[in-house]
């Protein structure tokens, strides 16, 4: 279809979407990190389909996997079982540590926390689920209460279900914490996972979860407690460190199960580890991921213990897409992929050479509050003040003044990015994982033309 004909079935004939660009980026290629709009005009995509496209855009290995595979079997259903889900299975699984051998493949991250928070609620019976201020973990609820066949319905009605929120120990905007890390000398990169003695941060934000959990869920009524190692949406937002493994031991204590998303984080993108909850020191119960799992197809899984999986037995659970054949060999050729490009190490090369040259930016400029996260899925939080507070609450890429005019101009100039936190007023970066310091380099040139020509 034409350009024009394509424009106006955007205004009319799709919902619309998370707008990112005053003006709608038609997207029609991609190869490796590069997207090509519409009119061939080339971009450097420094999002990655927000953290997904972890090898590379159509990257052969993957193009390969899916044609090899759609020739041999296409489509089975949940309810039959195939060779390549369990080839997939054992490769995912040699990828885990401790006892998390049990996998359910799913299509998205929310499908994926659904069967989370199914999971924690029948294994301990218990109803109540703790979670952050701040996290995102999809958007699907309320779907098992909409279903009224009553052999669906066994065990999994959400009724009584009750969800509370700890304060979210954001170490740069939060209350405890923030400025100290940033005027620390030693503290020039990372202004979180601070674990100096200056800094209570950690143990401020644990007290105040403690409080909560104590004042409202009954001691030994908590079913699971829910965390990104680093939140995305919300901001690139990185816990001081200890806080996580605090938090496990307290819900653990309390017989409650701890589920790590890594809907994000997972898949070597944050560079030091192949799963960044690793970093925490911690080993959760149930493990969430999606994204980079598929380099863009529609795939997701839960892992878990083979105790905890079991007790999906007393309910019903079903899904028509998940495990499919060509997901699964898509599953099969990303793995292989990261390791045989060295991709996890790439990340952690690249991205300490971007977060240097950002943390330069940060010296330059007063407007960029803090420079933040690991390998490549970093946040550059600006601090100006511009943003329409009215706003604040609703992720909208065009909130914060200063983001969407930045934003706008380097998409001008070939770049992509994407923005997040409560304000909008944080440019995230989660390429391909196959990314150069050349696209650093690159981005840095334009990021600046582009803070010069808003701020200067
Ligand atoms: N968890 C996290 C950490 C996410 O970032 C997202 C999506 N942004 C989800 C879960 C939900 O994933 P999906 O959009 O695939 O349902």
């Amino acid at each position: 279809i034409s350009y024009e004909k394509a424009q106006s079935m955007q205004l009319n004939n799709v919902f619309p979407q998370v707008q990112m660009y005053e003006d709608p980026l038609l997207l029609h290629e991609g190869k490796m990190q590069w997207l090509f709009d519409y009119k061939g005009k080339r971009y450097l995509d420094m999002f990655g389909g927000i953290a997904t496209v972890s090898v590379g855009h159509c990257h052969p290995k993957i193009i390969e996997a899916i044609a090899e595979q759609s020739g041999i079997l296409g489509h089975v259903s949940g309810a039959y079982e195939h060779s390549k889900m369990y080839e997939y299975v054992e490769l995912l699984v040699s990828k885990m540590p401790g006892d998390l051998k049990t996998v359910y493949l799913v299509n998205s991250g929310s499908e994926a926390n659904e069967l989370a928070m199914l999971l924690a609620r029948l294994h301990t019976g218990n109803q109540d689920v703790l979670s952050i201020q701040n996290c995102y973990h999809g958007v699907s609820g309320n779907l098992h209460g909409l279903t009224a066949l009553a052999s669906a319905k066994f065990n999994n009605t959400p009724a009584g279900i009750s969800i509370h929120h700890a304060m979210c120990p954001d170490v740069f905007k939060g209350i405890w914490g923030g400025r100290k890390c940033r005027d620390s000398p030693v503290q020039t990169q990372r202004s979180c996972e601070c674990d100096r003695n200056h800094c209570r941060a950690a143990d401020n934000y644990y007290e105040q979860l403690e409080n909560i959990f104590s004042y409202s869920i009954p001691r030994g009524k908590v079913a699971g407690f829910f965390a990104e190692s680093i939140q995305g949406v919300g901001g690139v937002v990185q816990f001081p460190r200890g806080y996580l493994k605090r938090v496990y031991e307290l819900i653990r204590s309390n017989g409650g199960l701890c589920v790590a998303d890594e809907v994000q984080t997972g898949f070597g993108r944050t560079g030091e580890h192949f799963w960044n909850f690793q970093s925490h020191g911690i080993t959760p119960d149930i493990v969430t991921m999606a994204k980079g799992i598929g380099n863009g197809f529609p795939m997701a899984a839960v892992v878990t213990t083979p105790a905890i999986a079991r007790s999906l037995n007393s309910a019903f659970h079903f899904n028509t897409f998940g495990g499919n054949p060509v997901s699964c060999a898509v599953g099969v050729s990303v793995l292989k992929v990261i390791d045989e490009e060295g991709l996890q190490q790439n990340c952690l090369d690249v991205g300490t050479y971007f977060l240097d040259k950002l943390c330069g930016m940060r010296r330059e400029w007063k407007t960029i509050g803090d420079v933040r996260g690991k390998g490549l899925m970093i946040g550059v939080e600006l601090i100006d003040g511009d943003q329409d507070d009215s706003d604040i609450g609703v992720i909208n890429p065009l909130n914060c003044r200063a983001v969407s005019r930045i934003k706008n101009d380097c998409l001008k100039m070939g770049l992509l990015f994407g923005v997040g936190g409560i304000r909008s007023n944080v440019l995230r970066f989660m390429p391909p994982m196959c990314v150069t310091k050349a696209d650093v380099d690159f981005t840095i040139a334009v990021l600046r033309r582009a803070m010069q020509n808003y701020y200067e």
